[in-house]
């Protein structure tokens, strides 16, 4: 397969900046593991500062020379700047409004999406029908932001003084214009050059939901892929690059995290930094990024309550509980962590909850059927481990699994437990792996204080069938987002990374027909991070809004 990949020229192992892919300045590298088999699937750069200033370079000058304008650059800067429109406008057919975004980035990430999901497989774990799933629910995010920048709409605000106009520009229109002819504007609308720090849990769609709208506002952007599966981002780079994306737009540096972490916040050029990954990692970020006032969006983890009410459809609530929990081997930061359960009906979910989770085959995630891969590392399997534990210590049952697998390395077995209590573990941190803990509760108002008791805010699941009860608990509960009666909540798309049962092509061809995509923003409230992703509400994240404002006079 490695073979395979690398004569389709999609297994890159170099970094890229400034269009060209390179490697470390002192040779420096770091592997990649597959962690169902623990072989090195590739070397790739360890990369540090050194590099990360490079690609920050990179990215300035071409946000500068292609956003900025030419008045006061001179002749060369002015030929540069017409070779590079010439050159995107020829090779990327977007409507001229400023963004670095097009539907062939889109096209070459659904042609490619056997290749890219084997990727995924091979670095991350997932099994292959869901990492081709999480390539359609990625490439989405690119189709997605490229109609969008269409509508990056500004304002025009009634003025107190009547000889005065208000206007509140958000879109960079450019490339409306002939460069050489006139600057439309003067304000450089996106927000510069965008630092997106992105997780190993998806290796495709946490770079997308982040690079998508940074490029469709106009952004440069410096993507440093977790060093646990840094491949599909180096291949979605190399399709970038065979899109026609210009030299500096899109640069990928990985290798030491904390040393590309300093350098991209104590550059002034870099005006944002988007991150998925850790909570503590998110605080030094946030932390970090004081000295230079930079935006942030941060997307943290999370401690997701799935309440099952006693007069729920116990079907529903079982489906929508497994979807919730066991999507990834449970290794998402919207997974159900704590199903808390009215004891009404508790016996009966626990029951049938478990039978539907011992259905689920385990294994290497080529093999044809598998549901639920390996975990991660060694690390993610030591901390199930410990949480299993300590929940046993203080009293839970194990109902199923509760130990690694017999299949050895990072797999471990979907483990339900019983008579989890807030005590544990398993209810006040997120487990990331295939633990279910099952806690009990009496009332309404209980269900909802113990779901609110947790820094986090991320995702949210409810299960009823009494519709007064679902908008009074969605209310209540302090979550970004909420599923009700539903497990899968990143839009419709999402559906498709929980069904490995089904196969691509039906699913490709759902998503081709719906006519919504990624239009509902993802996010948290309290520590689970600041800002949302995908939709409309995700392009803000990326622009200034300025206000300009004439005197008639
Ligand atoms: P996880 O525990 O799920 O791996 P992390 O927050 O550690 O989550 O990692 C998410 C991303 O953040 C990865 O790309 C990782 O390399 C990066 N990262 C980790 N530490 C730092 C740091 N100090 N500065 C910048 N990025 C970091």
């Amino acid at each position: 397969l490695v073979s395979k990949l690398t004569s389709s020229g999609l297994l890159k192992t170099r970094g890229l900046i400034d269009g060209k892919w390179v490697d470390a300045h002192d040779g420096d590298t770091i592997k990649v593991l597959n962690p169902a088999t623990g072989e090195v699937v590739a070397n790739v750069p360890c990369m540090g500062q050194n590099e990360t200033n490079n690609a920050i370079s990179s990215a300035y000058n071409a946000f500068r020379l292609l956003v900025g304008g030419i008045s006061s650059r001179g002749l060369v800067m002015g030929v540069q700047l017409l070779l590079c429109c010439l050159c995107r406008l020829a090779s990327m057919p977007s409507e001229g409004n400023g963004t670095w975004i097009s539907p062939l980035q889109y096209d070459l990430l659904i042609s490619h999406k056997e290749e890219l999901g084997q990727l995924i497989t091979l670095e991350q774990g997932k099994p292959l029908k869901e990492a081709m799933g999480e390539v359609i629910y990625g490439a989405s995010f690119i189709e997605f932001y490229a109609e969008e920048a269409k509508r990056v709409y500004g304002d025009i605000i009634p003025a107190t003084l009547g000889d005065r106009r208000l206007f509140v520009l958000k879109q960079c229109c450019l490339f409306l214009c002939n460069p050489f002819m006139q600057q439309s504007h003067e304000f450089l609308q996106p927000v510069g050059v965008v630092g997106a720090i992105t997780p190993w849990n998806f290796p495709l769609a946490m770079i997308t939901r982040k690079v998508g709208p940074a490029l469709a506002c106009g952004c440069t952007v410096i993507v440093k892929p977790s060093e646990l599966t840094p491949l599909t981002a180096l291949a979605a780079a190399e399709l970038a690059l065979q899109a026609g994306i210009p030299p500096g737009v899109l640069n990928v540096v990985m290798g030491k995290a904390s040393d590309i972490g300093d350098a991209l916040l104590a550059s002034p050029e870099v005006r944002k930094i988007t991150f998925t990954g850790s909570t503590a990692v998110g605080k030094k970020l946030m932390a970090g990024a004081a000295g230079t006032v930079k935006r942030l969006s941060l997307e943290l983890g999370g401690n997701a309550p799935c309440i099952v009410f006693d007069d729920a459809d116990l079907d529903v609530a079982v489906k929508g509980s497994l979807a919730a929990k066991f999507r990834n081997s449970g290794q998402t930061c919207v997974c159900a962590n704590r199903i808390i359960v009215q004891e009404g009906i508790y016996d009966k979910f626990a029951d049938a909850f478990s039978k539907a989770v011992q259905s689920m085959q385990v294994g290497d995630g080529f093999s044809e059927g598998v549901m639920q891969g390996p975990l991660i590392n060694e690390a993610a399997v030591q901390k199930v481990e410990s949480f299993v534990q300590d929940a046993i210590v203080k009293g839970a049952k194990v109902l199923l699994g509760g130990k690694r697998h017999s299949l050895g390395m990072t797999f471990y077995e979907p483990t339900v437990i019983s008579d989890v209590t807030e005590a544990m573990l398993l209810s006040r941190e997120e487990v990331f792996g295939p633990v279910a803990p099952l806690l009990r509760f009496k009332t309404e108002e209980e269900a909802i204080l113990v779901a609110n008791n947790t820094k986090a805010g991320l995702a949210a699941y409810i299960f009823t069938n009494n519709v007064q009860r679902s908008w009074r608990v969605t209310e209540a509960l302090e979550y970004g987002l909420v599923g009700v009666n539903e497990g899968l909540i990143s839009t419709e798309v999402g559906l498709i990374l929980c069904s490995p049962m089904e196969t691509i092509d039906w699913l490709l061809k759902t998503y081709k027909m719906s006519v919504a995509k990624q239009v509902a923003p993802f996010g948290g409230l309290k520590q689970s991070g600041l800002g949302r992703e995908g939709s409309k509400y995700g392009m803000d994240e990326y622009l200034e809004a300025i206000n300009a404002v004439h005197n008639l006079k």
